[in-house]
């Protein structure tokens, strides 16, 4: 099937990108990546006016420090984050996350904006987004906000986002010290979208105490879900076999408890409730095994 016909600009930079946005109106959208605008276009699950490509705007291209903290910019493509080195300790679940997202040919095009502005429930950067208190940076031509992630995923395929806004970056902050993740999730093929995920960290403190816990799943529910009872059964202890055992028992009720809620069940395919569940607590208890290792 070919798309409806629409009207295409390209953007050089953020400010022409904006004001192309706000002149289109509301079903104008922006193109990114392509790697799932397109495919619903073509399907003409998406009939947008306007596409504004932002695809080769270089100055969102980045992924640096800051006082601790860590900024991507929008347009920094998967491959890019899989391949970035430095991304380790507190990062690391960004760069493993990144280096899980569809094939290669995906990960060479797709953007981190992208991923996160299209919210699919069985997308992985938002559950890393979730595990390390994430913040997204939203721009109109009117203005700028940030938005904490556990507020921007409002629904399968929905965020905070307005029609004229462009999400330019999102921002972690600075991590408690001993901070640490990593990114498990189950897929039955490489390449497809995860049945289920989780990004998992950790901060140990010098008796090997866990201070500080995030236990974020993916595709269990409508959007990123925080398993909070394993990370409070966590926090305040050590990682022993038992805790995490624990730990990832409450994960999967969590798991359970957000399918359970909501339509997610039936707008998330592959494995009924149950199996679901046991991949998160196996997912989670891998997670925190490694975790357990480097410590
Ligand atoms: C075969 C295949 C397998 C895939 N597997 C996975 C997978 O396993 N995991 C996964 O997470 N994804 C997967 N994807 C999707 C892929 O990761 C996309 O790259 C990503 O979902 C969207 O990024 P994009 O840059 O391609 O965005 P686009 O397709 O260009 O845009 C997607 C949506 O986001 C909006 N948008 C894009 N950028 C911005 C921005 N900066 N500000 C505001 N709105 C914006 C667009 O308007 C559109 O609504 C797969 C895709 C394919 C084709």
């Amino acid at each position: 099937m070919k798309p409806p016909p629409f009207a295409y600009a390209r953007a050089a930079g953020v400010p022409e990108a904006l004001a192309l946005l706000r002149d289109a109106g509301e079903d104008a959208k922006i193109l990114a990546g392509g790697q799932s605008l397109v495919p619903l276009m073509a399907y003409r699950l998406a009939r947008p006016s306007h596409l504004v490509d932002i695809g080769r705007i270089t100055t969102h291209r980045y992924v640096r420090g800051d006082g601790g903290g860590l900024r991507v910019g929008a347009l920094v493509r998967h491959l890019e984050l899989e391949r970035a080195t430095g991304l380790t300790g507190p990062w690391q679940a960004l760069r493993e996350a990144a280096g899980r997202i569809g094939h290669h040919p995906v990960r060479v095009r797709g953007t981190c904006g992208g991923s996160l502005a299209h919210a699919d429930p069985s997308a992985e950067l938002p559950v890393v987004a979730a595990a390390l208190d994430a913040s997204v940076t939203l721009q109109s031509a009117d203005g700028t906000r940030t938005v904490p992630a556990a507020d921007f995923f409002l629904a399968p395929f929905i965020t905070a986002l307005e029609p004229d806004e462009m999400l330019v970056e999102v921002a972690f902050p600075a991590p408690p010290p001993g901070l640490r993740s990593v990114f498990e999730e189950f897929q039955v093929h490489s390449g497809d979208f995860a049945l289920a995920s989780a990004a998992v960290a950790v901060a140990l403190d010098g008796d090997g105490v866990a201070t500080h816990v995030r236990v974020a799943l993916g595709s269990v529910g409508p959007v990123p879900v925080r398993a909070r009872e394993a990370e409070e059964a966590l926090t305040g202890g050590r990682l022993t076999e038992r805790a995490a055992a624990e730990a990832a028992r409450l994960a999967a009720s969590a798991a359970g408890a957000a399918a359970g809620s909501s339509a997610a069940s039936g707008e998330v395919p592959g494995g009924g409730a149950d199996f679901r569940r046991e991949l998160v607590r196996t997912l989670v208890t891998r997670a925190l095994d490694r975790l357990k290792e480097k410590s």
